[in-house]
């Protein structure tokens, strides 16, 4: 089956207009029979070599009947459950309107991936968009349908989608219920909400060695892994279910992974693919050091694709049991890394003995506080209140004799947090202030040990011409 896109908006921001763009005028003519009320149409697009199938919810706006709000509600509704993607189109001469913010609500109650389109962009793409980042939904794409511009842009947004729509046809698209409850690493934590109910999802990851079954097996506090190096060992489950005061959680079991693939490999080597398919599993990743050798290459590289992943990082100081001078060495640890690892300032690093259980709750509850900072969301005003006097203090440099302005700042999103800064000349804006900004917001909002985002957008501060 090939990627299937859904349009959704409210009636006139140029659903159609890029229905007919991409599917070819002629033919969305033909389907198009005059006269008969058509709730959805399915057309082929094309967009350069991607090809996938779009449908369209416009043209109910013309029935009129007085079911018209019930009937959209359920074509729309139809829709997104037909889809593997939706983009979700507003019309940025109108803004946001309430009619959007309808729409956006709906989708919300969807379990699908939503891509905001910011439509009539022509000639003022980036300026036109900003308001979009208020839906929620993450970077708004900018195009005119009708101009055919930014077209670019939403070919790079579709690209992933329909890679593992191929992927998924690889792999059987019958089975796909099944496929999608084995291979874990199909989950994605992006754009999901913190949901309470769900269980919390934990990888252990490190260096082979480092203690990683060991810290498990007493985690769960049973012999549920096999910490023996005995040949022939086999796991048919991934993921370990779990319960920490009253929590569910999910725990990522690499070290059982690697015990299998030990079997058949001499040396042991770190495995960066099972790394990282743990990483992206979790929402919180604990990287477990060897206290005895801490920080070595392949550690600082797991760490690097913690951040890298967008995932919330707390480090285990294993093998504390073995150290000698515990006070002087923790304090050595946390200096070596303030400066090893940047990225994270700030990071949780919790001294525990896998093999005694000592500060096994310490580790979990700095666990569940990383957890929170990455799922924070800091209000509009809040940020502003904060940022005026941030360029009061320290403002941009000024860039071959101009300065910079900068504008307005909002939270586009959380897990991790991601802000977008509305400036003048975005790249010109060196990379010095830009990390000055993003330590500046972690430490005044205490938002230690999560990787933070920065988005530097051209455009006008939103609320300037309103009340
Ligand atoms: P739909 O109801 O969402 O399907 O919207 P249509 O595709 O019928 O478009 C509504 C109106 O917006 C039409 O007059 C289009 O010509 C116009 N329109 C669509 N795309 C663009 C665009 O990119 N720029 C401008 N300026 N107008 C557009
Ligand atoms: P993994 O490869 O990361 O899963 O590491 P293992 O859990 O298999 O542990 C590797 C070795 O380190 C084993 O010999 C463990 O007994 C030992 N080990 C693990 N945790 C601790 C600890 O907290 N203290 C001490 N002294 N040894 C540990």
């Amino acid at each position: 089956m090939t990627l299937r896109v859904a349009v959704i908006g409210r009636p006139n921001v140029g659903k159609s207009t890029l229905f007919n763009r991409l599917v070819g005028r002629k033919l969305a003519l033909v389907d198009d029979t005059p006269g008969v009320t058509r709730d959805r149409r399915e057309g082929e697009a094309k967009l350069g070599d991607l090809s996938f199938t779009i449908i369209d919810t416009a043209g109910l706006e013309d029935a009129d009947d007085e079911t018209l709000e019930g009937r959209m509600r359920r074509q729309t509704e139809a829709a997104i459950e037909e889809a593997d993607l939706c983009l979700f189109m507003i019309d940025v001469r109108a803004g946001v309107t309430p009619a959007d913010e309808h729409f956006a609500e709906m989708m919300r109650r969807f379990d699908r991936p939503v891509v905001v389109l910011a439509n009539k962009s022509e000639g003022r793409a980036e300026e036109g968009a900003y308001e979009a980042y208020s839906l929620g939904f993450g970077d708004p794409v900018a195009i005119s349908a009708e101009h055919g511009e930014g077209l670019g842009s939403l070919y790079d947004v579709l690209r992933p989608y329909a890679d593992e729509a191929a992927e998924r046809d690889e792999m059987g698209g019958a089975d796909e219920a099944i496929v999608n409850v084995d291979l874990v690493d199909g989950e994605s934590v992006e754009g999901e909400e913190d949901d309470p109910s769900k269980p919390l999802r934990i990888a252990v990851v490190g260096r082979p060695n480092a203690g990683k079954s060991t810290l498990i097996n007493q985690l769960l506090g049973e012999e549920r892994l096999l910490t023996g190096p005995e040949a022939g060992i086999t796991r048919d489950s991934i993921s370990v279910d779990w319960e920490y005061n009253d929590r569910r959680i999910k725990l990522f079991d690499t070290a059982g992974m690697r015990k299998k693939a030990k079997v058949n490999q001499k040396l042991e080597k770190l495995s960066v693919s099972d790394a990282l398919r743990a990483i992206r599993f979790a929402e919180v990743v604990v990287v477990t050091l060897d206290a005895t050798m801490p920080f070595e290459k392949q550690d600082l590289q797991i760490a690097d694709l913690v951040v890298r992943e967008g995932r919330a990082l707390v480090i285990a100081l294993n093998k504390w049991d073995l150290v000698e001078e515990p006070q002087s060495e923790l304090n050595v640890l946390r200096e070596k890394c303030e400066r090893l690892l940047p990225q994270v300032r700030g990071v949780e690093m919790v001294p525990i003995s896998g093999l005694t259980g000592r500060n096994l709750n310490k580790l979990m509850n700095a666990v569940l506080r990383t957890y929170d900072v990455w799922n924070i969301r800091l209000s509009t005003a809040k940020l502003n209140r904060w940022f005026d006097n941030i360029i009061q203090y320290h403002p941009p440099p000024a860039v071959s004799g101009r300065r910079l302005k900068l504008r307005y700042i909002t939270q586009a999103k959380a897990r991790p947090p991601t802000f977008v800064v509305f400036c003048t000349r975005s790249d010109a804006v060196p990379d010095s202030y830009r990390r000055y900004l993003l330590n500046q917001i972690r430490e005044d909002f205490d938002l230690p040990g999560v990787p933070l985002r920065l988005i530097l957008r051209e455009g006008k501060n939103p609320y300037a011409d309103r009340k």
